[in-house]
C-alpha cells in the first residue's frame, strides 16, 4: 500500500555555510521527494528553543539551540512514500561517524552536532514541526 507522506527537512547551518544546499536537495529529489515548501530562515535562539523543546532536559540542548539559531538554515516540507522513514534513512544516524555510506550526514556532516541536516522521527512530528515552520 502506498502512502504518501510529508514530513519535515532542516538543511542547517553547517552545510548552509558550506553552501551545500543545492547539492543536498538534488539528493532528496534523486530519492524521489518532491520539495513542496521551502525557505531560507535564520531563527531566533527562543524559536530553537521551542522547536527543540523535546530535547530541553538533555545536556546538549543549550548549545543545540544556539547551535540551530547561528546562521541561515533552510526548512522543506518533502513528499513521497513513507517520507518521514525514508528521510531518516537518506539522512543516516546522527553521529557522521556511525551513519552509513551514502547517507547525508556521512557524506556532508562535521560532527555530532553539526551534522547537516534534521528529519522528523515520526508522521506525529512531521504535523508538528512542519506547522512549526510552515503555519505560523
Ligand atoms: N545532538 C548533539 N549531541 C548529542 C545528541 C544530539 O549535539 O549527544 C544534536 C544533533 O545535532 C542532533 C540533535 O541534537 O541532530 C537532535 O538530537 P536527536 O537525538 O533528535 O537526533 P536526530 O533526530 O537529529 O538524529
Ligand atoms: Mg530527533
Amino acid at each position: 500500500m502506498s502512502k504518501i507522506e510529508q514530513t519535515l527537512s532542516i538543511i542547517k547551518p553547517d552545510a548552509v555555510e558550506r553552501n551545500l544546499q543545492d547539492q543536498i536537495k538534488q539528493e532528496f529529489t534523486n530519492k524521489g521527494f518532491e520539495i513542496i515548501k521551502e525557505k531560507k530562515i535564520h531563527i531566533s535562539k527562543e524559536e530553537a528553543e521551542r522547536f527543540y523543546k523535546v530535547h530541553e532536559t538533555k545536556p546538549f540542548y543549550n548549545d543545540l539551540c544556539s547551535y540551530l539559531s547561528s546562521g541561515p538554515i533552510i526548512v522543506m516540507t518533502l513528499q513521497r512514500e513513507n517520507a518521514v522513514v525514508e528521510n531518516r534513512k537518506l539522512m543516516g544516524a546522527t553521529n557522521p561517524v556511525d551513519a552509513e555510506e551514502g547517507t547525508l550526514r556521512k557524506k556532508y556532516g562535521i560532527s555530532i552536532d553539526k551534522n547537516s541536516v534534521h528529519g522528523s522521527d515520526s508522521p506525529e512530528n512531521a504535523k508538528i514541526e512542519l506547522d512549526f515552520f510552515f503555519n505560523h
